[in-house]
């Protein structure tokens, strides 16, 4: 039997709001999104109270959960500034396991006054090292770079996780071909998906890519929030962050509430890439996140029949950019069909040609990215 809105509904009026009136009548409800036995919604109250709010969050979480019909229930607690108003408390960290913090109650990244960014980022147990794949822009590679990094590391020996977090165009349901739905362990806590011998999990698994569109602004951090905190990702050495692409309040506020051990700035060579990754760059210093390095994808064009190089965007900008800025060039990744086709076809290049000289290439970047979190991993 699958849920209803109406049932959601009806079981919302028996949870109280600190107003004293019953959830439903506090004006406070986003839509809700009910499909295939999975909940989504938000509840929308303004920064100063969000405190007040956290528990009902929980408590109606709880209920809708355990309703009959009920696989999955995502509810955000999204609280944003009046316009204008004065500066609301900054809202209490994330809890270490199973739920979300209220989402951004700072429009601006770091407010002056407010806690360090690091003090929020509760590390999510069982995993020793959390790194963003990110661009400045989309359609530079960025998913497609995530996923074979994550089999390059993989091949190194380490157990890695993939989670993608391109709230709004999740792109790995097609990269690995997974098309089943995650499915809750005893704790209802999601089990991710495993593929290529990596523990997988993207929104896109939970609902369709254009209801992928609905998370818009706060709702985004909360989402994601609780794909890192409510999904039982086991023992992993490192966890492999796709971004969504851009350097927004989106983005700003991801970096800065992810306890990321560092990020890997994927860009074109064109200049246009080129600058938005610096934006890239600069986003994650501002918020105190290491810059592991640069990725120059789409380097040069190979060509698929007889080998040839043409560097067709006048290849080797971002290596000079990343001498300029001093963070280290990871790699370069030529331009060619294997790595499209096998993308698109749900069987990345690294799974695919193993033995092939692009699966070498992105080994070679996962090896530069584990000595780097050498002292992480170690720690675990
Ligand atoms: P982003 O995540 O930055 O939007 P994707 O990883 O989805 O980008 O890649 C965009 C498109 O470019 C996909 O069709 C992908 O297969 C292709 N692509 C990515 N990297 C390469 C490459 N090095 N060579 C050929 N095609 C590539």
């Amino acid at each position: 039997m699958s849920v209803t809105e109406q049932q959601v509904l009806e079981c919302l009026a028996k949870v109280m709001s600190p107003r004293g009136t019953a959830l439903t009548n506090a004006n406070v409800l986003s839509a809700i999104t009910v499909t295939d036995g999975k909940v989504f919604f938000s509840i929308n109250v303004d920064a100063a109270e969000a405190r007040a709010w956290e528990n009902v969050r929980a408590q109606a979480e709880t209920a809708v959960r355990a309703l009959p019909g009920v696989s999955v229930a995502m509810i955000a607690l999204t609280a944003e500034r009046k316009a204008g108003g004065a500066a609301a408390a900054p809202p209490p960290p994330p809890r270490p396991a199973g739920g979300v913090a209220p989402a951004s109650a700072h429009r601006h990244p770091h407010p002056p006054g407010a806690a360090s960014p690091m003090a929020r980022q509760a590390e999510i147990p069982g995993i020793s090292a959390v790194i963003a794949v990110a661009s400045g822009k989309g359609g530079v590679g960025k998913s497609t770079t995530a996923l074979n990094l994550a089999l390059g590391l993989r091949d190194l020996g380490l157990r890695v996780g993939l989670l993608d977090a391109d709230i709004y165009g999740p792109s790995v349901p097609r990269l690995t071909g997974i098309r089943e739905k995650p499915q809750l362990n005893d704790d209802k806590k999601m089990i991710p998906l495993n593929r290529f011998g990596l523990a997988i999990m993207s929104i896109g698994f939970l609902v369709e890519e254009d209801t992928a569109m609905i998370w818009r602004g706060p709702m985004v951090m909360s989402a994601i929030t609780q794909m890192l905190r409510d999904v039982a990702w086991g023992t992993l050495d490192v966890l492999v962050v796709d971004m969504p692409p851009g350097t927004g309040d989106a983005q700003l506020t991801l970096a800065q509430n992810v306890p990321l051990k560092g990020a890997v700035i994927v860009s074109t060579p064109q200049d246009l890439s080129l600058i938005d990754a610096r934006r890239g760059l600069a986003m994650f210093q501002k918020v105190n996140v290491p810059v592991l390095g640069i990725v120059e994808n789409m380097s040069y064009f190979q060509c698929p029949h007889c080998g040839t190089r043409s560097d067709i965007f006048g290849h080797g900008g971002a290596r000079h950019e990343a001498e300029r800025l001093g963070v280290p060039f990871l790699g370069e990744i030529p331009l060619h069909m294997a790595i499209r086709a096998a993308s698109d076809s749900g069987n990345p290049v690294v799974e695919s040609e193993p033995d092939g000289p692009h699966a070498a290439i992105y080994r070679a970047i996962g090896a530069k990215v584990r000595e780097q979190l050498e002292g992480a991993i170690a720690a675990a």
